[in-house]
């Protein structure tokens, strides 16, 4: 690859590579396996994916006992798949049976189990558990990824993130890992103006290769620069890469605009693994190697292409702790179209939503959020809001203004969400002068307007 300066390269193929050797990680030679891989035909993909299922399900059935228990009930034998679509015979894998059932979905030869939580779209805490095998597959099909847009792990990184886990991990260690991969990290919830203007001195000063981070908070980053009118196109960035939330139009072009560089959407979490990643072209593409995506109906029967419906996946890496047929809680439709840049690898076509994109009305109405999102947008006084829907009777808004918002306004409020919502909704409205973060790290919704509006 063109453009790689000699440190990039010594990170890419010595220090990282030694890294994960010592955290007994087989990152490397996966991640030189996937990039062989992707360019395979489809079929290929699938007998890969079938081989690698059916051992799962075998490794499964005699080592893990929530699973024995499952296919005994059901007279399922994994010895006798045949092909991916006995997936399909197997129950769906909730958060309420992961929680319910930790301790049972651990293999008995589980040597490198880690526990992860996860704050979960919900708001529920999740426990499980993340073997070396499962991580060394996920950071290399991350790794891979990256490799796409001509930028390798080792090019300086802005990563703007907001995990109490990532930031609580402030040890010595970390520090120095960071400073030798040249990843440097942003807090995404203390975005005051003061601390902002201060940022986009620091990326002028020393601007990284690429972003990583939540759209909402870099396309709030380009928003400042704009409205600042602090050009920040010419700084030679490479790469946008977002993930954890839906990545909204505006928000692409707000951040390509601004950065003057192409915003890469990335599909997954802790929990169900790296699921898609999108390429130069535009493709959303799934990591068939490791994941395979299912779009089920309401009752879990998988539907065809071009059928929108849940997103289910089943982790082929997971032999510890195994995720079988996990539900997301996302909405996509799968697409059986090629991409232009030939990779093999099926196609995404489109998160329709995320679980935490969508609000219930009190007659259980499930609307989209944009429904909330459009009454404050349309207001000229509010500059930023967040919008949490703690039950069905009670919505929360933060708002900054600039001047404090008069009654009618605020009466205008709570009018228009009642009407959405139902009548007896609370609608608890708070001004602040800077959005507040959520404890489990993640926002639930925080949408801020076009400064230039
Ligand atoms: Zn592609």
């Amino acid at each position: 690859m063109k453009n790689r300066d000699w440190y990039t390269s010594l990170v890419s193929g010595l220090l990282f590579p030694l890294q994960e050797r010592f955290k007994d990680h087989s990152t490397v030679s996966v991640r030189k396996a996937l990039e062989m891989s992707q360019w395979w035909k489809r079929e290929r993909l699938e007998d890969l994916q079938l081989l690698k299922l059916r051992h799962l399900l075998v490794e499964a059935e005699a080592h893990v006992p929530y699973y024995r228990r499952i296919f005994a009930e059901i007279g399922f034998k994994a010895a006798e798949v045949s092909s991916l679509a006995d997936l399909a015979r197997l129950p769906l894998l909730d958060k309420p049976a992961i929680r319910a059932n930790t301790e049972a979905l651990k293999s008995q030869k589980a040597r490198s189990l880690r526990s992860f939580n996860t704050g979960g779209s919900s708001g529920e805490p999740l426990t499980f558990y993340i073997g070396k095998e499962r991580v060394s597959h996920d950071v290399a099909a991350k790794w891979r990824a990256t490799r796409w847009w001509d930028v390798d792990i080792g090019d300086p990184e802005m990563v703007v993130w907001g995990s109490p886990i990532e930031l609580g991990a402030q040890d010595r260690l970390r520090v120095l890992r960071d400073r030798l991969l040249r990843t440097r990290l942003f807090p995404a919830f203390e975005m005051s103006e003061q601390k902002l203007d201060r940022f986009l001195g620091e990326l002028r000063a020393a601007p990284p290769r690429m972003f990583f981070g939540y759209p909402s908070a870099l396309s709030h980053i380009a928003r400042h620069a704009q409205a600042r009118g602090q050009r920040m196109d010419d700084l030679g960035i490479k790469v946008a890469f977002v993930t954890s939330e839906r990545l909204y139009d505006e928000q692409r072009q707000q951040i390509s605009k601004t950065f003057g560089c192409p915003v890469a959407n990335g599909y997954g979490g802790r929990d169900a693994g790296f699921i898609a990643h999108e390429c130069p072209e535009g493709g959303m593409h799934i990591t068939a190697e490791d994941i395979i995506v299912e779009i089920v109906d309401r009752q879990g029967i998988p539907l065809p292409c071009g059928e929108a419906g849940e997103i289910v996946a089943t982790h082929l890496s997971t032999g510890e702790f195994p995720f079988i047929r996990y539900r997301t809680g996302d909405i996509g439709i799968l697409d059986d179209g090629i991409c232009r840049c030939g990779r093999g690898l099926p196609l995404l076509r489109e998160i329709q939503g995320r679980s935490t994109d969508f609000v219930v009305a009190q007659d259980g109405t499930v609307m989209h959020g944009l429904a909330l999102i459009y009454i404050l947008r349309e207001l000229p006084q509010i500059s930023h809001f967040k919008i949490i829907q703690e039950s069905l009777n009670l919505i929360h808004i933060w708002v900054v203004s600039g001047a404090k918002l008069d009654r009618e306004i605020t009466a205008k409020i709570e009018e228009e969400f009642k009407a959405r919502l139902g009548q007896s909704v609370e609608v608890l409205i708070e001004e602040t002068t800077e959005i507040p973060a959520e404890k489990s790290g993640k926002f639930r919704y925080v949408i801020s307007k076009i400064a230039a509006a």
